[in-house]
């Protein structure tokens, strides 16, 4: 997981995301000893749209800001990035050696962005699936109303009702994730549990505005 010191990932424009992409994955290195990450051409990523859509990354393919909210493959050392400042970053691994990662924020979460990811890894690469959470905004700071709050308590379940430092309703996108983990039957392994808008060493959209964005990247390196 890239953070604010790393550098910014969210440039939309190609040649900037280039030079972007080889800045970060510098930093990477630089900060995360014996880190080996595949160059730059080697990185795909989407643009975004807090849909459901997964794109499989093929041999000698990379996926150049396609629309969708979650990519996989089996490929070895083909880098797969999402872009998140507040939204949960989460990476699926299967024991098969097949890899996800996918966007989820309240929107995308609402359209089985994870059940549709997981789904799609499983029908072409079936194995036992584990999930990896990064930073996103906590319940501490996600101020949420309570009519929509509701919404979300009648399909999740009453544990996605959090509270803020400031006592009041919030959502707790976490609670939300572990809620599909489970209904799937996969196997939370790690969760990086800072919060975003809490945490200096993320952007967070809900407590700046920012456009800027830090990375998750992961990648099948086989023996
Ligand atoms: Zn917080």
């Amino acid at each position: 997981m890239s953070e604010i010191t790393d550098g910014d990932m969210a440039i939309s424009d190609l040649k900037a995301r280039e030079k972007s992409i080889q800045e970060v994955s510098q930093s990477l290195v630089e900060h995360n000893a014996g880190l080996a990450i595949p160059s730059s051409q080697h990185w795909s990523f989407l643009t975004q749209v807090h849909g459901f859509e997964n794109i499989e990354v093929k041999e000698n393919e990379s996926v150049l800001g396609l629309e969708g909210d979650a990519l996989f493959t089996t490929q070895e050392k083909k880098v797969l990035t999402i872009q998140v400042a507040d939204c949960v970053p989460l990476a699926l691994t299967s024991d098969c050696g097949a890899i996800a990662v996918i966007h989820a924020g309240w929107k995308g979460l609402l359209n089985g962005v994870i059940e549709n990811a997981s789904e799609a890894l499983q029908k072409k690469f079936p194995g036992d699936q584990s999930a990896v959470i990064g930073p996103h905004i906590g319940p501490c700071c996600y101020e949420y109303g309570r009519k929509d709050l509701d919404s979300f308590i009648e399909i999740f379940g009453a544990s996605v009702a959090g509270v803020t430092d400031a006592s009041a309703d919030s959502l707790d996108l976490m609670a939300i994730v572990r809620v599909v983990l489970k209904e799937r039957g996969i196997e939370l392994s790690y969760r990086d549990d800072s919060c975003t808008s809490c945490d200096s060493k993320f952007w967070s959209y809900r407590s700046s505005g920012t456009q800027k964005r830090q990375s998750l990247v992961a990648w099948v390196e086989k023996n």
